[in-house]
């Protein structure tokens, strides 16, 4: 049944490849040796309708992987058919409230309504165990009606955090996620990762500045996610938003990286906005130096990682 709705949902996208050898590979497959990512969310702490806050879906061979968990992932996670109790980790790239203020509606609202049996491992930085544990105090009262008068499984309610350094930090499955160290100073550490599967790797960068370790990580890459921000050339020292621009990276020097890395594809997503500025410049001002595929990504669009790289817009009916 779950994989039928799934073939009726898959009909809803567009398909567009950036390769001449179309993978011809358009319903999930548990041993098809590509990766799927999904943008739940595209957005920043702004509370929009359009972008989402930062969450996105890795689903590759059997395991179904989110990396952090924004503001209404769960409700993404529903217009594509993934289930709470489906998701075997949860990744934190840095606990900033934007990538986890969707936590206790993805693990109390998704235990409910998924019937999850097992707990759920959080792998973040240092600070993840006092944050699920206040958590856990947060809504212990829910927790333990829940239980005793609706019968949910407790072990499904439970979430186990994973403090996590540099290097290998999940390996099941034949799949591979690697975190590695980012500059988004203040906040450290701040994580980006990578995944790996039969050959293939997506690389998502978290909030960022510009960073040589991400270049170094993400050498090789099927696909490149990154984070980025506008704000208009005028943007002085002085103005109480330039510290925002500061704590992430220009299109420009997003091209920098782009060219250094050279991916298949690049795509932004977590797009801060300052001061309203047009969402085309982004591309024009990465385009002005940097010649490869781009994209600018939107909640739920996809991308199917073979051969080549393919994008899936999600289409509202
Ligand atoms: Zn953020
Ligand atoms: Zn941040």
């Amino acid at each position: 049944m779950a994989r039928l709705s799934f073939t009726l949902l898959i009909s809803l996208f567009v398909l567009i490849s950036f390769s001449q050898t179309k993978p011809n590979r358009d319903s999930v497959n548990d041993n098809a040796p590509y990766i799927k990512v999904t943008l739940l969310g595209t957005g920043t702490p702004l509370p929009i309708m359009e972008r989402f806050g930062a969450s996105i879906l890795v689903e590759a061979g059997s395991e179904t992987l989110l990396f952090d968990a924004g503001r209404g992932c769960l409700q993404r996670l529903r217009q594509v058919n993934v289930f709470y109790n489906k998701i075997n980790a949860l990744f934190l790239t840095h606990l900033h409230s934007d990538h986890i203020v969707g936590i206790p509606d993805l693990w109390l609202s998704g235990w409910l309504t998924s019937e999850r049996a097992t707990p759920l491992e959080v792998f973040g930085p240092a600070g993840t165990d006092a944050m699920i544990t206040n958590l856990r105090s947060a809504f212990a009262y829910d927790i333990k009606i829940r239980i005793e008068d609706d019968n949910a499984l407790e072990q499904g309610g439970r979430l186990l955090p994973r403090e996590i350094k540099q290097g290998v930090v999940y390996e099941k499955n034949g799949v591979k996620v690697i975190a590695f160290l980012v500059d988004h100073y203040p906040v450290v550490p701040a994580f980006g990762y990578r995944v790996e599967y039969k050959g293939h790797s997506v690389v998502l960068s978290g909030d960022t500045r510009y960073s040589e370790n991400l270049v170094t990580y993400a050498k090789g890459a099927d696909l490149l996610i990154h984070e980025v921000a506008i704000a208009p050339d005028t943007l002085s020292k002085s103005d109480p938003r330039y510290h925002i621009l500061a704590h992430h990276i220009t299109p420009e020097l997003a091209a920098k990286i782009f060219n250094q890395v050279r991916p298949k594809l690049a795509a932004y997503s977590h797009i801060v906005n300052i001061y309203a500025q047009k969402e085309e410049d982004i591309l024009k001002r990465t385009q002005a130096t940097y010649a490869g595929q781009l994209i600018l990504g939107k909640d739920l669009m996809s991308f199917s990682i073979g051969d080549s790289v393919s994008v899936n817009t999600w289409q509202k009916k």
